[in-house]
């Protein structure tokens, strides 16, 4: 039988690090990655047949689970219909019309193939529709790999102790501009200083790459009248929260509305998919309509359409999904806080517990958190079959297919791991 060990042997002379994604080599907890052979529902199978418990969910598209019966069978006909064209479908038509009446703020979208993709047109566009150029971010959030977003970037970054990466020269990042989460003064304060040069503020309207950090209310009401008052466009860059705070996001769960939205994660069901969308007017200056320059190969593939539509109509039919995955949400985060007594921060079906008992409420406070701590937890839970991210900075995702029992037999994990 082939182990993680033999293949993480293999893969370290081929790929660097072994992975194709930074925090998947479980470098920070110092183990071995498990590589996985298959899912199912909330189940995922390592290469040595253990099952695991999975708050992964592939970093959060899983919403409906591995494997979901519905979208693997739509993709497993759409596949023998050949795999890309580059050229136009319906399915583009459908997964984009599907969006854009359900989601009052996405009057038109452009598919995309990932977050940061996604991420790095949005801010290409507010910058050709603003005429400006700096951009606001926020310490702790994450925004994908794009060179001007790799500043004190979240997760990845912090996991491995250096928030900033090498290979971004100055000039890349001399217009992104660091305010705090759920701080308006700091950004008030930036708009001040930077009177006319601020194209966007880019926010994760409730972050989840520090660990999760709700936006505190009035937070992005705050935000919303700063842009307005200084001619700047706001982005919420929803590739975590899109479709899983509420069909229409975070946007639509806290009733601000952006100008323009990012998605990634659960829009593409699994497969490779970002969407960057908002307000026509702004939209309109995408090319081939307006100046703003983007393509891609393989946008709005065939395949990666598909299983996006399945995912989005299901949730679309059936919202008393969102009603499920938030009371597991609301119980896990209860069960693990009393079991801890540890800050545990939660909304909707995110929630991460914090190896520390001060508030966590930006970037600062998260990294106050023990993380040697966590990394014991972790191997203990991975023991027990439980799979977590392999970093103390990322969200536990819950799909609709946990049950109570589960989320007991996890919380009580936690507490035996907790002792020892
Ligand atoms: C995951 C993530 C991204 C990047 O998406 P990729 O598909 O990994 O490129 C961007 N923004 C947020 C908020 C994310 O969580």
């Amino acid at each position: 039988m082939k182990s993680s060990q033999q293949l993480f042997d293999r893969a370290k002379k081929v790929m660097p690090g072994g992975v194709n994604s930074p925090v998947r080599a479980f470098k920070s907890v110092g183990l071995t990655p498990r590589f996985i052979e298959k899912a199912c529902g909330n189940k995922i199978y390592d290469i040595e047949g253990k099952e695991y418990l999975d708050y992964v969910g592939s970093w959060g598209p899983m919403i409906l689970g591995h494997a979901d019966p519905k979208v693997i069978a739509a993709v497993q006909q759409r596949v023998s219909k050949g795999l890309s064209f580059g050229a136009c479908t319906e399915l583009e038509v459908e997964l984009a019309e599907l969006i854009c009446d359900n989601i009052p703020h996405v009057e038109m979208i452009r598919m995309v193939n990932s977050g940061t993709e996604a991420v790095m047109s949005a801010l290409r566009l507010a910058r050709g529709y603003t005429k400006k150029s700096k951009i606001i971010k926020f310490e702790g959030c994450y925004h994908g790999h794009s060179d001007a977003m790799l500043v004190k970037a979240g997760s990845g970054a912090m996991t491995f102790g250096d928030p900033d990466s090498a290979g971004v020269t100055c000039g890349a990042a001399a217009d992104t501009l660091l305010a705090r989460y759920n701080d308006l003064a700091s950004v008030e304060l930036l708009m001040e200083k930077n009177r006319d040069d601020i194209a966007c503020v880019i926010v994760e309207p409730t972050a989840a790459n520090m660990g999760v950090v709700p936006a505190e209310p009035g937070f992005l009401q705050g935000l919303r009248n700063l842009c307005d008052r200084f001619g700047a466009l706001l982005i919420f860059d929803e590739v975590i929260t899109g479709f899983r705070l509420a069909f229409g996001g975070a946007a639509a769960y806290f009733g601000v509305t952006p100008d323009l939205v990012t998605y990634g994660k659960i829009i593409g069901g699994g497969m490779p998919v970002g969407a960057y969308g908002g307000r026509r007017e702004i939209m309109e200056c995408v090319s081939p309509l307006g100046s703003v320059y983007q393509a891609g190969t393989l946008s709005g593939n065939p395949i990666a359409m598909t299983a996006g539509i399945e995912t989005l109509q299901q949730l679309l039919v059936n919202p008393s999904i969102y009603d499920r995955i938030n009371e597991m949400g609301q119980y896990l985060a209860d069960g693990l806080r009393s079991a801890s007594g540890f800050t545990v921060n939660h909304i909707g079906s995110l929630v991460c517990m914090f190896y520390t008992k001060e508030p966590v409420t930006d970037y600062d406070s998260a990294c106050k958190s023990d993380t040697q701590g966590f990394g014991h937890v972790f191997k203990e839970l991975l023991e027990a079959g439980i799979y977590v991210a392999p970093s103390q900075y990322e969200a536990m995702f819950i799909n609709s297919c946990f049950t109570k029992e589960e989320l007991d037999f996890t919380i009580e994990s936690y507490k035996k791991a907790l002792k020892k």
